[in-house]
């Protein structure tokens, strides 16, 4: 039987560019850019509301253009407008959407998320998973457990929780939308900016040339800011290809419906199932490792006859639960999964007036789940360095500095353990031997990652 699938459109939270006055969408005129009124709701005092008007302290308020609406720049736009900046935000998309995927969210995230004041929004779209079972693909056989609920709260203040990445998406515009003045332009692609020692200006399609103080690239994978920024080529193919599936729970047989998360490993494949929307979906993400012919973009395609070929195929030694899990579920989607070597230094995160950050900065394989994760930390960090802006004496090169200097080396060991993670989790033969016994024996200790999950910097 095929559950009914996610219906295409329906979750995903769309804003069209014409929703003038919910967007703040702007005039194209300079100097017409900020509405005015006081922001809306419960979130701390922002600042000033004219472009480089004079704050009550008679510093300068000072203006950043994010370039990338996705789950890193929205978080971005609210983290640096609740430091007390003016905030532009340029999306290359007609509409801030997100895929009909799930995604994982470690204590150290919600951490983060809870102190922008996001709490009852997140708990109200989470599910929040009791356990993480680690099975095998073959036989089905439970190799290791790592107890979350409680335990976490106990151990790092904070659930470990799954979501849907449109309904993450959409807390944060709401946040934005809501708390900040920030302005959010659609259809906008960031197409070339140039620093001095004063600003940086840059040209988005549209409009004319923007000046800030600083320019945030958060336009993910294939970042033109990065191109422009460092010229370090564009990221690699990994030759793992990610399927990914939703399915409303009560439309499955009772016997694949599950409130917990279970990674299941095979040679050269493994497959991750969690809940999400309050428990009431399934997301499965089945990742093989094969050829993406002809794919740059990771994101959005439909799986053809071939490609479900290529996935039973993998799955023919798998187990009866497993196999059945897959034939359950329809409407499937493929991403070639791209990389980059894990960060060398603060300059790949910050040159300058510029900053990078999530994707743009350290795009990873999502083998320890924090990708989104780690756009958030980068984006808290870089309002607590923002905000010392009221600090005449330190300059804004500096202050970007401080953000490189704090984020660089933690992002580099995630985007390093998450690929390592891909050779342990597809490992074979003796390998594949030494890791389940490992597993069995060690289980709970290996799963716990308290240099991950207590790590996150405090939300400012
Ligand atoms: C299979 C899979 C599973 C994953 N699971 C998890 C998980 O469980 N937990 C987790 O934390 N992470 C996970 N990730 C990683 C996570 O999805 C990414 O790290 C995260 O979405 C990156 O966010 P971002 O905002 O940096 O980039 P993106 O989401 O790519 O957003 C970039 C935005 O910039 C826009 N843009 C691009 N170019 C321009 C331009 N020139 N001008 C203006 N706008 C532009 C794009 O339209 C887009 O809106 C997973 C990834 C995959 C592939």
């Amino acid at each position: 039987m095929v559950a009914q699938q996610f219906p295409a459109g329906l979750p995903q939270k769309k804003l069209s560019p014409s929703g003038g006055s919910e967007l703040h969408a702007v005039s194209e005129r300079e100097g017409d850019q900020f509405p005015a009124g006081p922001p809306q709701g419960k979130l701390a005092p922002l600042g000033g509301r004219e472009l480089h008007a004079v704050s009550e302290r008679g510093g300068h308020i000072r203006q950043a253009v994010i370039a990338g609406g996705g789950i890193g720049g929205l978080a971005a736009a609210l983290a640096v407008s609740r430091a007390g900046w003016k905030v532009r935000l340029f999306e290359r998309a007609a509409a801030i959407s997100e895929v009909g995927a799930g995604i994982q969210l470690g204590p150290n995230i919600v951490k983060v998320l809870r102190g922008w004041g996001l709490a009852a929004e997140l708990d109200a779209v989470a599910a929040f998973p009791e356990r993480l079972q680690v099975r095998s693909a073959a036989s089905g056989q439970l190799l290791a457990e790592l107890p979350l609920g409680s335990a976490m709260v106990q151990r790092y203040g904070a659930p470990y929780v799954t979501v849907h990445r449109a309904d993450l998406q959409g807390l944060l515009l709401q946040a934005v939308q809501q708390h900040t003045d920030a302005k959010l332009q659609l259809e906008r692609p960031l197409r070339s900016f140039r620093q001095n020692a004063q600003a940086v200006m840059v040209q988005a399609d549209g409009g004319p040339e923007v000046e800030c103080d600083v320019l945030i690239g958060a336009d993910g994978l294939w970042s033109s800011v990065r191109q422009q920024l460092l010229g370090d080529g564009l990221p690699q193919r990994t030759g793992h290809v990610a399927f990914r599936a939703m399915a409303l729970q009560a439309m499955l047989p009772e016997l694949l419906r599950s409130q917990q998360i279970t990674v299941w490993l095979g040679p050269r494949m493994h497959v991750v199932q969690y809940p999400v929307r309050a428990g009431e979906w399934l997301n499965v993400v089945a990742i093989v490792e094969g050829e993406a012919i002809g794919e740059e973009d990771p994101w959005n395609h439909g799986v053809s006859a071939s490609d479900l070929d290529e996935l039973a195929g993998v799955l023919v030694g798998g187990c009866t639960e497993l196999r059945d899990l897959l034939h359950a579920l329809g409407g499937w989607q493929r991403w070639a999964l791209h990389d980059r070597r894990p960060m060398q230094g603060m300059h790949q995160q910050a040159v300058g007036r510029v900053a990078l950050l999530g994707d743009a900065a350290h795009p990873m394989l999502p083998y320890l789940a924090q990708g989104a994760g780690m756009a958030i930390e980068d984006a808290a960090e870089l309002g607590q360095s923002l905000t010392q802006t009221l600090e005449p004496a330190l300059d804004v090169p500096l202050l970007l500095q401080r953000y490189a200097l704090n984020r660089w080396q933690r992002n580099a060991k995630v985007q390093a353990r998450a690929a390592r993670n891909g050779q342990i989790f597809h490992a074979n033969g003796l390998l594949r031997w030494g890791r389940d016994a490992s597993l069995r024996l060690l289980g709970e200790k290996l799963l716990d990652l308290p240099w991950l999950y207590g790590g996150a910097p405090a939300a400012s």
